[in-house]
């Protein structure tokens, strides 16, 4: 198993972690509530959203019979809900889930366009893309572990230290404090390593993708996955699902609670209680 470095208290989660903690803890009507933030127009954002997840490409810990597949994003697109979301995640036993940000009118138009969700912007009944921001503490240099290159070198890209995690904090929090004179709507999301800002903003959605390779260059000096701002990667990790990668739920927070965020001591699911 490949081995990542965090800060204390925080690992995989085994596959029986995962199954108690989806069976027994996943909140299902706070994740449509997140849904309901997204609507645009009188479509219905959550039946016509594409889920994916991604059984144990970081963390190595799968079922045998998805070891084809599993390091690839497993598209979920034909659901009648978020029961039924949770059957597949009770299946598949993934260590991330995850939500495609495109908002389709009717994704049954883009199960067939044979673009397979990737090249859907000028789709019939694309509606546009939730703007998001990835911040990650692997993106910033820390004096100890170095920068994103000296860690991917020693195969640590995704280790991360609290001198990396309260640099993103801080970087969150600016970057945020920026957005909020432009959007009104916006929502900050702890990751399970970093933090994400999500922005549902009419005219945020509508944006094309010219305009999101400006923002995502413009901001880019904050840490962030520019490939996720400017569009070219829709998925993004689903708010009250389980990183199971450092076995803490990804938790929607208040932006005056940031300042104070402990990944050692917040977001844990009860298995580790
Ligand atoms: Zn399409
Ligand atoms: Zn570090």
């Amino acid at each position: 198993m490949k081995r990542y470095r965090f800060p204390k208290g925080m690992r995989p989660s085994k596959l029986d972690e995962r199954k108690k903690f989806y069976e027994e803890e996943f909140e299902l009507y706070k994740v449509e509530k997140w849904f309901s933030q997204r609507s645009v127009g009188n479509v219905r954002s959550l039946d016509n959203t594409v889920f994916a997840v991604i059984i144990g490409r970081h963390s190595d810990i799968y079922l045998p019979e998805y070891e084809g597949i599993k390091n690839k994003a497993v598209i979920i697109d034909e659901h009648r809900g978020l029961e039924d979301i949770r059957d597949y995640i009770l299946q598949y036993l993934p260590e991330g889930v995850y939500y495609d940000r495109n908002i389709y009118e009717d994704i049954k138009t883009c199960e067939k366009c044979g673009k397979g969700y990737i090249d859907c912007w000028e789709c019939e009944g694309f509606l546009g893309q939730e703007l998001a921001f990835d911040i990650d503490p692997e993106n910033v240099r820390c004096p100890y572990h170095g920068d994103i290159k000296e860690k991917m070198r020693k195969g640590q890209g995704l280790s991360f230290c609290m001198i990396e995690f309260k640099i993103v904090r801080k970087l969150t929090l600016k970057l945020h404090d920026l957005l909020k004179s432009e959007f009104s709507d916006i929502k900050i999301v702890f990751s399970g390593r970093g933090f994400h800002i999500h922005i549902f903003d009419k005219k945020a959605i509508k944006m094309s993708r010219d305009e999101r390779v400006e923002i995502a260059k413009q901001y880019s000096d904050y840490a962030i996955d520019e490939w996720v701002t400017n569009g070219e990667m829709r998925l993004i990790r689903l708010p009250f699902s389980l990183n199971g990668l450092v076995s803490r739920i990804c938790l929607p927070i208040d932006v005056n609670d940031v300042i104070e965020f402990d990944p050692r001591k917040q977001a844990i699911p009860s298995f580790l209680l």
